[in-house]
């Protein structure tokens, strides 16, 4: 429940983040692109002030003047030959486009704003253009013929530098020059790039965070889930030598049995056998959690691992009543290491046992010792039912077992392999698996000579 919310918090906090974050780069935009439009209006128009009270010229003198001479063509050759409303129209389109021609080849306001842009050290990367409205013809007849052009539509790149109205000799015109700052979406992130790695930064450091508390509740979890199924495993594997001891006493009460020497002594030896696995497991636990207290405190001993191991192996054997055949292979007859005998036999014993345990076939275990590398390695290898890859990465951790669908399939508490590894790494050395499933596994124990 509590981890429950906990996360929700989570969540719902790295949401409300991440949409602060979407909106600080929204507003970061915005201010940016109104800094870069301002800038340009304001550079631009100081340009055009400049020209018109330094050189008195607003940079389309010599445009007007074509232009001036180009209508008067038109009015003394094609405007007499106007029959139809077709040929108005014609007339209109080509003179309008033509003007629009003469003036952008002509005028040199734009030119000055670029050189001006570039001056203070800024992109002159942009568009300029003159929209013409209204734009009349003066005729001698006085009549007008008068073309008025529909706005360009607005888009949202333009800023208007300057407009323009004036009278000449065959023509009223009104033009605007505008800058189209084409390129506007790469100026802003140039502009806005320092805040946006900022922000990224934060966002991926907040992430991380995230990612790292959230590995950490699963790994909470599932080590909670471990003990659960460590105490379920635990009361099941006391409750069986319990209940054979239980049953056992309630029959030494009855009468033919007592009267018989030999059920008798049976009895009590089961009872025995059942205590002393009791014990065992007592014990198991006990030094489990020894062992998370405290450093393990080896009392090493100079022997000759051949002659232990061949010893533990028959000793496994006899306890099993030669529940596998064992092959056994040396190369370590003249080698000596410094070994705790007990925690050692221990390590290989878990070894053997888990060999036989998690066999469906009639175990075939291979052991050998060999020196490699300044190290003496020995290899326990069967022919049981292997691990598969998911689980390989986890049989070392503490409580872990494969339930293999069912929990009490095969008896454990999950901490034999837990104790190998602590038993290897305490010898300064380590211990590694391959597996193959439905093959056989193979353990490989190396520590340093
Ligand atoms: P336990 O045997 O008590 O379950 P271990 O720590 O000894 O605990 O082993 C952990 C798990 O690794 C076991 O549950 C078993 O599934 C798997 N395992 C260990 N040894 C072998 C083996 N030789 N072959 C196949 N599986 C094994």
């Amino acid at each position: 429940m509590k981890r429950h919310f906990l996360i929700t918090v989570l969540i719902a906090a790295l949401m409300f983040f991440l949409a602060f974050q979407i909106y600080m780069i929204h507003s970061i935009w915005r201010q940016k692109e109104e800094i870069l439009f301002m800038r340009y209006k304001t550079l631009s128009r100081e340009a055009l002030t400049i020209l018109l009270t330094k050189k008195k010229a607003n940079g389309f003198e010599k445009a007007m003047d074509v232009t001036d001479k180009f209508t008067e063509l038109v009015i003394g050759e094609q405007i007499p030959l106007l029959r139809t409303e077709a040929d108005t129209v014609t007339i209109r389109k080509e003179v309008l486009s033509q003007v629009y021609k003469i003036i952008e080849k002509n005028e040199h306001l734009s030119g000055f704003i670029r050189d001006y842009i570039e001056k203070y050290g800024y992109d002159s990367k942009f568009e300029t253009f003159t929209f013409i409205n209204p734009f009349t013809l003066i005729t001698d007849d006085g009549d007008f013929v008068i073309y008025d052009t529909i706005p360009p539509p607005p888009r949202k790149t333009m800023i208007v530098v300057n407009s323009f109205k004036e009278e000449h000799n065959n023509f009223v015109i009104g033009y605007s020059l505008l800058i189209d700052l084409t390129r506007k979406n790469e100026m802003v992130f140039r502009e806005a790039s320092l805040s946006f790695s900022l922000i990224t930064a934060s966002i991926l450091i907040v992430l991380i965070v995230f990612w790292v508390t959230w590995k950490n509740l699963a790994e909470e979890r599932r080590l909670s889930e471990l003990k659960t199924d460590f105490i379920n495993n635990m009361t099941h594997e006391l409750k069986t030598p319990l209940s054979t001891i239980t049953v056992a006493g309630r029959t030494l009460e009855k009468n033919q049995v007592l009267s018989d020497p030999g059920k008798v002594l049976e009895t009590a030896k089961l009872i025995g056998k059942q205590s002393v696995h009791l014990n065992q497991l007592i014990n198991t636990i006990l030094e489990v959690s020894l062992l998370e207290r405290t450093e393990f405190e080896l009392d090493k001993h100079k022997v000759n691992p051949e002659e232990l191991i061949h010893q533990i192996i028959a000793a496994f054997l006899t306890s099993c009543d030669g529940c596998a055949v064992i092959e056994e292979e040396y190369r370590t007859s003249d080698l000596t290491v410094q070994l705790d005998i007990l925690y050692f036999t221990t390590m290989i014993n878990n070894l053997l046992a888990n060999a036989v345990k998690y066999c469906e076939t009639d175990p075939v275990i291979k052991v050998s010792a060999v020196p490699e590398g300044g190290n003496l390695v020995v290899s326990v290898s069967d022919n049981g039912i292997g691990i598969s890859r998911e689980h390989l990465d986890h049989i070392f951790e503490k409580f872990y077992r494969i339930t293999h669908g069912n929990i009490h399939k095969t008896k454990g508490l999950g901490l034999g392999l837990y104790y190998v590894r602590r038993i290897a790494t305490a010898h300064g050395g380590d211990v590694t698996v391959t597996s193959k499933p439905g093959r056989g596994t193979t353990f490989r124990i190396s520590i340093p000579q």
